[in-house]
């Protein structure tokens, strides 16, 4: 199975070549030449698997050039006892019809650690595949969640070195804790002052600078990335979706066969492309349903095929889905279009004037597949309550995003359609927005926030997090947006 870009789908690339590169040379995204079809029987098979064999058969779909052998021992080492329960990505069964997708048991509590504990497998063992022989150094813009989960999965890995670049203000206390205090001697942490979108324009101008190639090539090393434009960051993604379809059958929510909707919190669009690749394979997905916070850039693009960025930033509670440019788009536009040439077209656009529109054609074809929807910071801290105060269940800010917005969905819909919403982080991670949520005023410092929400909701904080305490501050270094490819130089002499 190849690979090609979509800005060139004339290129063929093995699933190795495309994981140590990350990026085209051409700008655009990796992407499998075709979809494998979920082979006749094997969901049913999967019923019974625990979910390292389900990823282990899925990711063999896609990875030709790696052994069986070779994936199930990823997939052991990937999801182990770092996941604090052995479904790894339990479903909940909130209410009749809704049920919730948990991705965040992984050791940073959030759905990153999904992909990311995996991603240095993939990528060590495409690093001999190819004979590459260079240190990778993994190159990270993070809005708060990719960048721990890479830091925690790269850390002391052979071969890779790896940097992460967060926005100053744009991070909560425990994420910016976790960065900072990171552990391995092959890592490194810098504040960029900015928000996610400066960080991720220094990622990407860093990485198309030819200049910085060359020095580092002459130092032995070369770029790569952990941010979700790499194939994979994706394809372990794809493992979950089939994964809690597979759970709603094997407990008897749905028939196999029956339809079944996601809605998904959503960022850079990674996470929810991996579930339009599930249903691809064949997974009976009905609607996938993009949710957004107040930057909801993507609500309006998938209503109305006009993607503008020419809008306010806005620092909301969820801050891991705060991005005006969602990188991944590119790998639907491609699919849905079948078009290398009209995708150059809408990202050439995008890069001039920050601002595009699709074709009616393509337009229509995203509304078979996608329902899309946004709402407030306040709206999102109003579902915490209810739903704690209903269901006993405590959700994150990004949780709560999507769980509102599909609250809203069904009301404008009628869909009634079995949902899964895919919940993307503990609430532990966002204790301070949650406690607000709750009616609390007087928010204690630091890590002893975690008590509080404790206390408050008689929960159990993850064990990950309450080992903040205490631990040694490592990186204090902040730069300016421009100086980011002197950091990187810096960093890594
Ligand atoms: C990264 C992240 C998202 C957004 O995911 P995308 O793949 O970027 O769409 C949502 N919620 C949380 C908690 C995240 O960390």
């Amino acid at each position: 199975m190849y690979y090609l870009s979509t800005r060139d789908a004339s290129l063929r690339k093995t699933a190795a070549e495309v994981i140590v590169q990350g990026l085209s040379r051409d700008g655009g995204l990796f992407t499998p030449v075709e979809f494998p079809k979920l082979p006749e029987g094997m969901l049913e098979e999967l019923i019974s698997a625990d979910y390292r064999q389900r990823a282990k058969r899925i990711m063999k779909l896609y990875l030709e050039d790696f052994t069986e052998e070779e994936l199930a021992d990823f997939a052991a080492k990937a999801y182990g006892d770092q996941f604090d329960t052995r479904a790894v990505a339990p479903v909940y069964h909130l209410t009749e019809g809704t049920e919730v997708l948990e991705l965040w048991h992984g050791p940073t509590c959030a759905f990153k650690d999904m992909a990311l504990q995996m991603l240095p497998y993939l990528l060590t063992a495409s690093l001999r595949k190819t004979g590459e022989e260079k240190t990778a150094c993994i190159l990270v813009a993070t809005s708060g969640d990719t960048g721990k989960a890479a830091l925690e999965g790269f850390c002391d890995v052979d071969h890779t070195k790896i940097l992460v670049f967060y926005p100053k203000d744009g991070v909560s206390d425990i994420q910016k804790l976790q960065m900072v205090t990171q552990k391995g001697d092959n890592v490194g942490v810098c504040a960029v002052i900015g928000n996610f979108d400066d960080a991720q324009t220094g990622v990407k101008k860093i990485f198309s600078d030819v200049e910085i190639r060359k020095t580092l090539e002459e130092r032995g090393l070369f770029l790569s990335s952990a941010n979700s434009i790499n194939w994979g960051r994706i394809l372990p993604q794809v493992v979950y979706y089939i994964s809690a379809y597979c759970d709603l059958c094997r407990d008897g929510r749905i028939k196999l066969g029956d339809p079944v909707n996601f809605c998904v919190p959503t960022g850079n669009f990674g996470n929810i492309l991996a579930g339009y690749f599930a249903k691809l394979m064949g997974l009976p997905v009905k609607t996938l349903i993009c949710a957004s916070n107040a930057n909801n850039v993507l609500t309006d693009f998938l209503k109305d095929g006009v993607y503008d960025r020419n809008r306010e930033f806005y620092t909301t509670s969820s801050p891991s889905m705060d991005i005006l440019i969602s990188s991944n788009l590119e790998r639907l536009l491609y699919l849905l279009s079948g078009s290398d040439e009209e995708v150059r077209g809408y990202m050439d656009c995008l890069s001039k004037s920050g601002r595009y529109e699709v074709s009616g054609e393509l337009k229509a074809r995203i509304h078979e597949v996608f329902a899309a929807g946004w709402c407030s910071d306040e709206a999102a801290g109003e579902a915490i309550a209810k739903l704690f105060g209903t269901e006993g269940y405590l959700m994150d800010t990004h949780t709560a995003v999507a769980y509102t917005v599909l609250e809203n969905y069904r009301k404008e819909t009628g869909d009634d359609t079995t949902t899964v919403v895919v919940s993307t982080a503990s609430p532990y991670k966002f204790c301070s927005s949650v406690l607000s949520a709750m009616g609390v005023t007087e928010l204690r410092p630091g890590t002893e926030i975690l008590s509080q929400l404790e206390e408050k909701t008689r929960t159990t904080a993850p064990a990950p997090l309450k080992g903040l305490a205490g631990r040694e501050v490592r990186f204090t270094g902040q730069t300016e947006k421009e100086n980011m490819p002197q950091v990187v130089l810096d960093m890594l002499s």
